[in-house]
C-alpha cells in the first residue's frame, strides 16, 4: 500500500501535469482547428496558442497565469484506505503544488477578499465524490477551472413549454454576449434536466469528457454537433479576432426532469482545459493520465 506521503507527492505531480501540459485530445482539436481555419488572424492566434502549449510543456511552467479554482473528482472504492483522510491529503497536495510548481494563489475570502495564499479556503479545493462498493481503488481527477471563462456560465429553470429550443437560444445568446472575454476557443458543457443543481453538475462534468466524444444518445449527439456549428457561426474566433473557431467542442449531458420544469445549465471553459487523473489500484500500482 502507498504511504500518505507518497500519495501526496503523486497528487502534486497530477496537479503539475494538469497545470503545465494540455491534454492530448484538446491539443489535437486545436491543431485541427488551425489546419481548417480560413481567417489569417485566427490562424495566427491559434498558432500562438499552440506555441504557448509547447513552451509550457518544455519548460514545465503553467499554461496560463490564471490557476483558476481547483476541483477534484474522486472515484473511490469503499475499501480504499484513503477515503477518511483524503480531503486533508488533497488540501495538503494543493498547498505544496502552489509553492513548488509554482501556481498563482487564487482563493480569496468571499467577504474580505483576502487571499489565502495557497489556493485553499472554505470549500476550496471542491471535492466531488463517487463511491464504488466493495472495491479498493482510487481515481482522482484534478480540474483547474479558469476565472475568465466563469462569467458566461449560467443555470436557469425554464418552463417545459419553452423547452429545448429556448434553452439552446439562451446558450448561443450568452456566448455571443460575452464575446472574447472567456478566452475562446471554448469548450462548452451543457447540462439539461434534473433540478438546477443537477443541471449545473452535469454541465461541469461534461467538460471532463474527451474532446471528440459524442453523447451516446443519438439525438443529443446531433444536438452537440448542431450547437457547435451554430456557435462557430457567431464569428467571435480565437480571443475575439474573428474566424470560425469560437468553440472546439460542445458536450451535452442530460438527466430526466420533473414534468413541470426544464433545467438548463452551461459551464464554459477556455481552450486551456486543464485536467489530469491519478489512478491507484489495490496493489498500489499507479498511473497519471490525461
Ligand atoms: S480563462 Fe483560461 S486562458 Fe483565460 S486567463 Fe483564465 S485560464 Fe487563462
Amino acid at each position: 500500500m502507498l504511504s500518505e506521503g507518497r500519495l501526496i507527492s503523486l497528487l502534486v505531480e497530477t496537479i503539475r501535469k494538469a497545470a503545465v501540459s494540455l491534454p492530448p485530445d484538446v491539443e489535437r482539436r486545436i491543431r485541427e482547428a488551425y489546419v481548417n481555419e480560413e481567417s489569417g488572424r485566427a490562424r495566427e492566434m491559434l498558432r500562438a496558442i499552440l506555441d504557448n502549449i509547447k513552451l509550457a510543456r518544455e519548460k514545465g511552467v503553467p499554461l496560463c497565469q490564471d490557476t483558476g479554482l481547483i476541483s477534484f473528482y474522486v472515484r473511490a472504492g469503499t475499501k480504499s484506505p484513503f477515503i477518511k483522510p483524503l480531503c486533508r491529503i488533497l488540501r495538503r497536495a494543493v498547498t505544496i503544488a502552489t509553492k513548488e510548481i509554482p501556481l498563482r494563489p487564487n482563493a480569496v475570502d468571499i467577504l474580505t477578499g483576502v487571499n489565502s495564499g495557497d489556493n485553499t479556503g472554505s470549500f476550496i479545493p471542491w471535492v466531488s465524490w463517487e463511491l464504488i462498493p466493495d472495491e479498493d481503488l482510487l481515481e482522482v481527477t484534478v480540474f483547474l477551472k479558469g476565472g475568465g471563462s466563469e462569467a458566461p456560465c449560467f443555470s436557469e429553470v425554464l418552463s417545459p413549454a419553452k423547452g429545448l429550443r429556448w434553452a439552446m437560444k439562451l446558450v448561443v445568446n450568452t456566448i455571443a454576449r460575452h464575446g472574447p472575454n472567456p478566452c475562446p476557443p471554448l469548450i462548452i458543457g451543457i447540462g439539461l434536466g434534473g433540478t438546477f443543481d443537477i443541471a449545473c453538475n452535469l454541465a461541469k462534468k461534461a467538460l471532463l469528457r474527451p474532446i471528440g466524444s459524442l453523447n451516446p444518445r443519438s439525438p443529443l449527439a446531433k444536438l452537440e454537433e448542431a450547437m457547435l456549428e451554430l456557435i462557430n457561426e457567431l464569428g467571435i474566433g480565437p480571443y475575439g479576432v474573428g474566424g470560425r473557431t469560437t468553440a472546439l467542442a460542445v458536450h451535452v449531458e442530460a438527466a430526466h426532469r420533473h414534468p413541470a420544469t426544464f433545467s438548463v445549465a452551461m459551464c464554459v471553459n477556455c481552450w486551456a482545459l486543464r485536467r489530469a487523473t491519478l489512478s491507484i489500484g489495490p496493489d498500489g500500482h499507479w498511473a497519471i493520465r490525461q
